[in-house]
Protein backbone atom coordinates (compact mmCIF):
# COMPACT_ATOMS: atom_id res chain seq x y z
CA UNK A 1 0.00 0.00 0.00
CA UNK A 2 1.53 3.24 -0.74
CA UNK A 3 0.13 6.24 1.03
CA UNK A 4 1.33 9.98 0.13
CA UNK A 5 1.56 12.90 2.65
CA UNK A 6 1.88 16.61 2.26
CA UNK A 7 4.97 17.96 4.31
CA UNK A 8 2.77 20.23 6.13
CA UNK A 9 0.45 17.71 7.45
CA UNK A 10 0.92 17.43 11.41
CA UNK A 11 3.12 13.66 11.88
CA UNK A 12 1.50 12.10 14.67
CA UNK A 13 -2.14 13.00 13.18
CA UNK A 14 -1.22 11.12 10.03
CA UNK A 15 0.44 7.95 12.31
CA UNK A 16 -2.94 7.91 13.87
CA UNK A 17 -5.04 8.56 10.44
CA UNK A 18 -3.11 5.34 8.54
CA UNK A 19 -3.61 3.34 11.80
CA UNK A 20 -7.28 3.55 11.27
CA UNK A 21 -7.47 3.10 7.61
CA UNK A 22 -5.32 -0.79 8.31
CA UNK A 23 -2.01 0.73 6.82
CA UNK A 24 0.16 -0.67 9.53
CA UNK A 25 4.26 -0.03 9.70
CA UNK A 26 4.21 3.45 11.46
CA UNK A 27 2.55 2.80 14.56
CA UNK A 28 5.09 2.94 16.78
CA UNK A 29 6.20 6.83 15.29
CA UNK A 30 3.00 7.60 17.53
CA UNK A 31 3.41 11.36 19.07
CA UNK A 32 6.67 12.06 17.75
CA UNK A 33 6.40 15.91 17.68
CA UNK A 34 6.10 17.40 14.22
CA UNK A 35 5.07 17.35 10.74
CA UNK A 36 5.68 14.75 8.29
CA UNK A 37 7.90 16.89 5.73
CA UNK A 38 10.54 17.06 8.89
CA UNK A 39 10.18 13.53 9.40
CA UNK A 40 12.93 12.31 6.90
CA UNK A 41 15.64 15.15 8.11
CA UNK A 42 16.62 13.61 10.68
CA UNK A 43 15.32 10.23 9.70
CA UNK A 44 12.83 10.44 12.68
CA UNK A 45 12.76 6.91 15.03
CA UNK A 46 11.42 5.22 18.41
CA UNK A 47 10.56 2.11 19.70
CA UNK A 48 12.66 0.00 17.32
CA UNK A 49 10.99 1.53 14.05
CA UNK A 50 12.89 4.60 11.76
CA UNK A 51 11.09 6.27 9.21
CA UNK A 52 13.47 5.17 6.71
CA UNK A 53 12.16 1.36 6.67
CA UNK A 54 9.01 2.93 5.15
CA UNK A 55 9.41 5.73 3.17
CA UNK A 56 9.54 5.03 -0.52
CA UNK A 57 10.19 8.34 -2.14
CA UNK A 58 10.89 11.93 -1.29
CA UNK A 59 9.70 15.07 -2.96
CA UNK A 60 10.96 17.99 -2.88
CA UNK A 61 11.32 21.69 -4.43
CA UNK A 62 14.79 22.99 -5.07
CA UNK A 63 14.19 26.89 -3.73
CA UNK A 64 17.78 27.47 -5.95
CA UNK A 65 16.31 26.26 -8.95
CA UNK A 66 13.04 25.99 -8.57
CA UNK A 67 12.73 22.37 -9.86
CA UNK A 68 10.76 20.09 -8.55
CA UNK A 69 12.82 16.56 -7.41
CA UNK A 70 11.56 12.94 -6.80
CA UNK A 71 14.15 11.28 -4.16
CA UNK A 72 13.92 7.49 -3.82
CA UNK A 73 14.74 5.71 -0.80
CA UNK A 74 18.62 5.00 -1.43
CA UNK A 75 19.15 8.30 -2.31
CA UNK A 76 18.26 9.93 1.22
CA UNK A 77 21.41 8.07 2.68
CA UNK A 78 19.22 7.85 5.61
CA UNK A 79 21.00 6.43 8.65
CA UNK A 80 20.46 7.34 12.01
CA UNK A 81 19.39 10.35 12.86
CA UNK A 82 20.18 11.42 9.87
CA UNK A 83 19.91 11.96 6.03
CA UNK A 84 21.06 14.22 2.86
CA UNK A 85 18.23 16.42 4.24
CA UNK A 86 20.08 17.64 7.50
CA UNK A 87 23.38 18.17 5.27
CA UNK A 88 24.39 22.34 5.26
CA UNK A 89 24.79 21.83 1.63
CA UNK A 90 21.50 20.49 0.98
CA UNK A 91 19.40 23.29 2.72
CA UNK A 92 18.13 24.34 -0.52
CA UNK A 93 15.86 21.23 -1.07
CA UNK A 94 12.17 21.81 0.49
CA UNK A 95 10.05 18.50 1.36
CA UNK A 96 7.09 19.04 -0.16
CA UNK A 97 5.61 15.39 0.23
CA UNK A 98 6.55 12.07 1.09
CA UNK A 99 5.62 8.67 0.22
CA UNK A 100 5.38 5.97 2.57
CA UNK A 101 4.93 2.26 1.60
CA UNK A 102 3.01 0.85 4.69
CA UNK A 103 1.61 -2.86 5.03
CA UNK A 104 -2.11 -3.64 5.47
CA UNK A 105 -1.16 -7.14 7.23
CA UNK A 106 -0.31 -5.92 10.66
CA UNK A 107 3.19 -7.47 11.85
CA UNK A 108 3.70 -6.06 15.38
CA UNK A 109 7.09 -4.67 16.50
CA UNK A 110 7.63 -5.30 19.97
CA UNK A 111 11.12 -5.82 20.68
CA UNK A 112 12.11 -2.42 22.50
CA UNK A 113 11.64 -1.18 26.07
CA UNK A 114 8.38 -1.86 27.72
CA UNK A 115 6.32 -1.47 24.68
CA UNK A 116 5.19 -5.16 24.45
CA UNK A 117 4.74 -5.52 28.08
CA UNK A 118 2.59 -2.34 28.16
CA UNK A 119 0.62 -3.29 24.48
CA UNK A 120 -0.07 -7.08 26.09
CA UNK A 121 -1.90 -5.25 29.62
CA UNK A 122 -4.00 -2.95 27.00
CA UNK A 123 -4.93 -6.39 24.95
CA UNK A 124 -6.01 -7.64 28.52
CA UNK A 125 -5.64 -11.54 26.24
CA UNK A 126 -7.21 -10.24 23.02
CA UNK A 127 -4.89 -10.34 20.62
CA UNK A 128 -2.45 -6.81 19.75
CA UNK A 129 -3.83 -4.86 17.39
CA UNK A 130 -1.89 -1.61 15.66
CA UNK A 131 -3.89 0.41 17.54
CA UNK A 132 -3.10 -0.75 20.82
CA UNK A 133 0.77 -0.46 19.92
CA UNK A 134 0.26 2.85 19.05
CA UNK A 135 -1.81 3.84 22.42
CA UNK A 136 0.96 1.87 24.38
CA UNK A 137 3.82 3.76 22.86
CA UNK A 138 1.34 7.07 23.52
CA UNK A 139 0.98 5.94 27.19
CA UNK A 140 4.79 5.08 27.68
CA UNK A 141 5.80 8.59 25.99
CA UNK A 142 3.65 10.94 28.13
CA UNK A 143 4.80 9.05 31.25
CA UNK A 144 8.44 9.84 30.27
CA UNK A 145 8.77 12.76 28.55
CA UNK A 146 8.23 16.29 29.39
CA UNK A 147 4.91 17.71 26.85
CA UNK A 148 6.67 20.64 25.01
CA UNK A 149 3.48 22.92 25.58
CA UNK A 150 3.87 22.88 29.31
CA UNK A 151 7.79 22.81 29.73
CA UNK A 152 9.93 23.16 26.98
CA UNK A 153 12.10 20.96 25.46
CA UNK A 154 13.45 19.17 21.78
CA UNK A 155 12.87 15.68 23.22
CA UNK A 156 15.87 13.45 23.16
CA UNK A 157 19.21 15.83 22.93
CA UNK A 158 21.61 13.65 21.89
CA UNK A 159 22.25 10.30 20.28
CA UNK A 160 22.82 7.62 20.99
CA UNK A 161 26.82 6.98 20.82
CA UNK A 162 28.21 4.13 18.57
CA UNK A 163 31.71 3.00 20.02
CA UNK A 164 33.95 0.18 19.11
CA UNK A 165 32.77 -3.54 20.89
CA UNK A 166 36.17 -3.10 23.02
CA UNK A 167 34.77 0.01 24.52
CA UNK A 168 31.32 -1.26 24.90
CA UNK A 169 32.63 -4.51 26.79
CA UNK A 170 34.92 -2.43 29.33
CA UNK A 171 32.13 0.15 29.82
CA UNK A 172 29.76 -3.11 30.45
CA UNK A 173 32.21 -4.73 32.59
CA UNK A 174 32.71 -1.22 34.67
CA UNK A 175 28.87 -0.70 34.68
CA UNK A 176 27.02 -3.65 34.17
CA UNK A 177 23.51 -1.85 34.26
CA UNK A 178 24.66 -0.24 30.70
CA UNK A 179 22.71 -1.02 28.17
CA UNK A 180 24.39 -2.52 24.77
CA UNK A 181 22.72 -2.82 21.31
CA UNK A 182 25.02 -4.37 18.55
CA UNK A 183 25.26 -2.65 15.00
CA UNK A 184 27.64 -4.84 13.45
CA UNK A 185 30.27 -6.86 14.20
CA UNK A 186 32.82 -3.95 15.13
CA UNK A 187 30.68 -1.36 16.65
CA UNK A 188 28.06 -1.38 19.34
CA UNK A 189 25.79 1.27 20.40
CA UNK A 190 25.62 2.90 24.07
CA UNK A 191 22.22 4.78 25.43
CA UNK A 192 23.41 8.13 26.11
CA UNK A 193 20.85 8.57 28.81
CA UNK A 194 22.41 6.15 30.32
CA UNK A 195 26.03 7.43 30.38
CA UNK A 196 24.31 10.85 31.66
CA UNK A 197 22.31 9.53 34.20
CA UNK A 198 26.05 7.63 35.48
CA UNK A 199 27.53 10.52 35.06
CA UNK A 200 25.40 12.40 37.71
CA UNK A 201 23.57 14.59 35.92
CA UNK A 202 19.92 13.62 35.74
CA UNK A 203 18.26 16.93 37.21
CA UNK A 204 21.37 19.18 36.64
CA UNK A 205 20.47 22.73 36.01
CA UNK A 206 22.76 25.28 34.09
CA UNK A 207 21.06 28.80 34.30
CA UNK A 208 17.49 28.30 33.13
CA UNK A 209 18.15 24.79 31.25
CA UNK A 210 18.24 21.88 32.74
CA UNK A 211 18.57 17.81 32.49
CA UNK A 212 14.99 16.21 32.66
CA UNK A 213 14.66 14.45 36.38
CA UNK A 214 12.51 11.38 34.74
CA UNK A 215 14.84 11.08 31.39
CA UNK A 216 18.09 12.59 31.61
CA UNK A 217 18.50 12.23 27.36
CA UNK A 218 15.31 15.22 27.49
CA UNK A 219 17.05 19.36 27.95
CA UNK A 220 14.11 21.12 29.31
CA UNK A 221 13.57 24.85 29.81
CA UNK A 222 13.03 24.89 33.36
CA UNK A 223 13.62 28.70 34.33
CA UNK A 224 13.26 31.00 31.09
CA UNK A 225 16.15 29.52 29.55
CA UNK A 226 18.31 31.15 26.72
CA UNK A 227 19.68 29.74 23.61
CA UNK A 228 22.69 30.17 25.47
CA UNK A 229 21.80 28.38 28.38
CA UNK A 230 21.00 25.46 26.46
CA UNK A 231 24.21 25.00 24.14
CA UNK A 232 26.15 26.06 27.77
CA UNK A 233 24.25 23.55 29.38
CA UNK A 234 24.55 20.62 26.26
CA UNK A 235 28.25 21.28 25.98
CA UNK A 236 29.12 20.75 29.33
CA UNK A 237 27.00 17.36 29.61
CA UNK A 238 29.30 16.75 26.20
CA UNK A 239 32.20 17.38 28.60
CA UNK A 240 31.50 15.28 31.72
CA UNK A 241 30.53 12.18 29.82
CA UNK A 242 33.32 12.55 27.45
CA UNK A 243 36.16 12.58 30.96
CA UNK A 244 34.68 9.88 32.92
CA UNK A 245 33.19 8.13 29.83
CA UNK A 246 35.96 8.69 27.02
CA UNK A 247 32.88 8.62 25.06
CA UNK A 248 31.75 11.50 22.55
CA UNK A 249 27.84 12.43 22.43
CA UNK A 250 26.81 14.55 19.80
CA UNK A 251 23.28 16.58 20.02
CA UNK A 252 20.78 15.62 17.75
CA UNK A 253 19.06 18.94 17.26
CA UNK A 254 20.53 21.30 14.39
CA UNK A 255 22.05 24.58 16.15
CA UNK A 256 21.52 27.37 13.90
CA UNK A 257 22.34 30.99 14.35
C1 LIG B 1 8.83 15.83 23.21
C2 LIG B 1 9.54 15.48 21.94
C3 LIG B 1 9.79 14.16 21.65
C4 LIG B 1 10.48 13.82 20.47
N1 LIG B 1 10.72 12.51 20.23
C5 LIG B 1 11.40 12.15 19.12
C6 LIG B 1 11.64 10.77 18.83
O1 LIG B 1 11.22 9.87 19.58
N2 LIG B 1 12.32 10.45 17.72
C7 LIG B 1 12.79 11.41 16.87
O2 LIG B 1 13.40 11.03 15.86
N3 LIG B 1 12.57 12.71 17.10
C8 LIG B 1 11.90 13.11 18.20
N4 LIG B 1 11.69 14.43 18.46
C9 LIG B 1 12.26 15.44 17.58
C10 LIG B 1 11.25 16.03 16.57
O3 LIG B 1 9.95 15.67 16.91
C11 LIG B 1 11.53 15.56 15.15
O4 LIG B 1 12.83 15.92 14.78
C12 LIG B 1 10.54 16.17 14.16
O5 LIG B 1 10.73 15.57 12.88
C13 LIG B 1 10.64 17.68 14.06
O6 LIG B 1 9.56 18.14 13.27
P1 LIG B 1 9.27 19.69 13.07
O7 LIG B 1 8.19 19.77 12.01
O8 LIG B 1 9.02 20.34 14.38
O9 LIG B 1 10.62 20.20 12.45
P2 LIG B 1 11.55 21.39 12.94
O10 LIG B 1 12.07 21.07 14.30
O11 LIG B 1 10.85 22.67 12.71
O12 LIG B 1 12.73 21.23 11.90
C14 LIG B 1 13.71 20.25 12.03
C15 LIG B 1 14.70 20.43 10.88
O13 LIG B 1 14.05 20.00 9.67
C16 LIG B 1 14.01 21.05 8.70
N5 LIG B 1 12.71 20.93 8.01
C17 LIG B 1 11.49 20.87 8.59
N6 LIG B 1 10.53 20.69 7.65
C18 LIG B 1 11.18 20.65 6.44
C19 LIG B 1 10.76 20.49 5.07
N7 LIG B 1 9.48 20.35 4.73
N8 LIG B 1 11.72 20.51 4.09
C20 LIG B 1 13.02 20.67 4.39
N9 LIG B 1 13.49 20.84 5.67
C21 LIG B 1 12.58 20.82 6.67
C22 LIG B 1 14.16 22.35 9.52
O14 LIG B 1 14.72 23.38 8.73
C23 LIG B 1 15.11 21.90 10.62
O15 LIG B 1 16.45 21.88 10.19
C24 LIG B 1 10.95 14.81 19.60
C25 LIG B 1 10.67 16.16 19.88
C26 LIG B 1 9.96 16.49 21.03
C27 LIG B 1 9.66 17.93 21.31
Amino acid sequence: MLVTAQAGENWHNFVQYTVQQGWFGLENLSLIYGTVGASPIQNIGAYGVEVKDRIRRVFATDTQTGKSLILHNHECNFAYRDSIFKQPENKHLLITAVEFQLDTAFQPQLGYGDIAATAEKMANGKPITAQIVANAVIQTRQAKLPNPDELGNAGSFFRNPIVSNAQAIELKQQYSDMPIFAVDDKTSKLSAAKLIDLAGLKGFALGGAAVYHKQPLVLVNQNNATPQDIVDLCQYIQKVVQEKFAVSIQPEPVFVG
